[in-house]
């Protein structure tokens, strides 16, 4: 006797883009079954064994995709740098914008100067166009508090996030992501006050799901990282690290030798560099925006990640500074053309190995029996329109653990 599946609800009507391994792996016509949030079958309609569903949804054509994970941002901060950037191309110059006040220590002194309700609202302005666009996950760092207080106020609002809208919000403490101005030349007791404090408190509280760093002559060294790496593993958080983006100072090394997630940027990183995170599973998240905007030249080397199978993700790196970013599928389009990824590769960038980048590669980032029913409805013959298509919202339907997402 044949065995029914019943099902809290039936899709069908369109190909299924699964991403399964990294590739298309497209199931023509295909129809997904969902219980209890979860895919418990999918194939053909051909193979399709008896059925129950208490509700049965077909889609008029077009492809799905798993949802959309953008796997780094910095969307929780106050003030924007909008006049920054147009003073800069008024002319102004670094130098004097820093005089000012400006850069990174702007963005510092407005997000400790705002309310937690009110960095809540602002945020709220740039997550809704990256929802809108089909992101069924994303993370949220830190690093523009900067103190104890302020790094906490900032997780608190990006875990409010996760719990009031339909998107899963993985957070990341990046308190070592600059100098506070109060340490001025002591960058060292400001690592003390991270590992010894910040991260430990950051844990306790459960406000992080990792830990994060940046990696840089402007910011931390290797030895300064390496100990914010031993508080992350003392306080149980898995870790990432910014590194290699406007120099070469072995940070993804480091971080692929401490089995990091990611190591994100990586426009200087070398052979080395992308064997070691082969060897270490670590992913290679890169940032077209921030690139795009810094007007860089030197690419991340993609084809050395190609050739040694470092997975790529691909991220928005929403940030006030250097990726003002609201659109994740903007970056599909910046990776074909800039990094000159192909678009099955930045699709699987913002999927299966932006998944993998967050650690929750087992429960979403494809369309396979067992994952989370996350996906995206696209009115499209192909999934390369998704990264040929420059920008624009495009009528997508979003299906968040197995419900149509208002
Ligand atoms: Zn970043």
């Amino acid at each position: 006797m044949a065995s029914v599946i019943y099902c809290d609800s039936l899709w069908s009507g369109a190909d299924i883009v699964t991403m399964r391994g990294g590739h298309y792996h497209t199931i023509s016509d295909g129809v997904i079954a969902v219980h209890d949030g979860k895919i418990i079958w999918i194939g053909t309609r051909a193979a399709l064994p008896a059925v129950r569903a208490s509700r049965e949804m077909t889609f008029p054509g077009g492809i799905i995709t798993p949802g959309l994970i953008d796997c780094h941002t910095h969307l929780v901060f106050g003030g924007d740098r909008s006049s920054e950037f147009e003073q800069r191309l008024n002319g102004v110059s670094y130098a004097e914008i820093a005089a000012q006040g400006g850069g990174i220590i702007s963005t510092v002194n407005a997000t400790r100067q705002t309310s937690e309700d009110e960095l809540l609202e602002q945020a709220l302005f740039r997550i809704k166009p990256l929802l809108a666009e089909g992101v069924t996950c994303l993370e949220i760092k830190s690093g523009y508090g900067l103190s104890l207080q302020s790094e906490l106020k900032m997780l608190r609002v990006a875990r409010r996030l996760g719990e009031m809208l339909p998107v899963e919000v993985k957070t990341t403490c990046l308190a070592a992501h600059a100098l506070p101005s109060e340490y001025a030349n002591r960058a060292d007791d400001y690592i003390d006050l991270v590992c010894n404090t910040i991260i430990p408190q950051v844990a306790e509280a459960g406000l992080a799901d990792a830990v994060d760093a940046f990696c840089e002559h402007l910011a931390f060294s290797p030895t300064q990282v390496e100990r914010v790496f031993h508080a992350a593993k003392t306080a149980g958080l898995p870790i990432k690290l910014h590194a290699e983006q406007l120099s070469s100072l072995g940070g993804s090394t480091l971080a692929a030798r401490h089995h990091a997630l990611s190591a994100d940027h990586l426009e200087y990183a070398t052979e080395q560099d992308a064997q070691a995170m082969a060897a270490s599973g670590t992913v290679a998240v890169l940032l077209p925006g921030a690139y795009y905007m810094l007007r860089e030249t030197q690419c991340p080397p993609v084809a050395l990640f190609r050739h040694y199978r470092v997975p790529m993700a691909l991220a928005s790196d929403a940030n006030p500074g250097t990726s003002p970013a609201l659109s994740l599928r903007l970056m599909l389009n910046m990776a074909c053309t800039l990094f000159r990824m192909t678009p099955e590769e930045a699709l699987a960038g913002v999927t299966c190995h932006g998944a993998q980048a967050l650690g929750v590669q087992e429960t979403q980032g494809t369309l396979e029996v067992g994952k989370l029913a996350n996906w995206v409805h696209w009115p499209l013959s192909r999934p390369a329109e998704l990264s040929y298509w420059l920008g624009g919202q495009l009528p997508a339907t979003v299906v968040y653990r197995g419900e149509v997402r208002p």
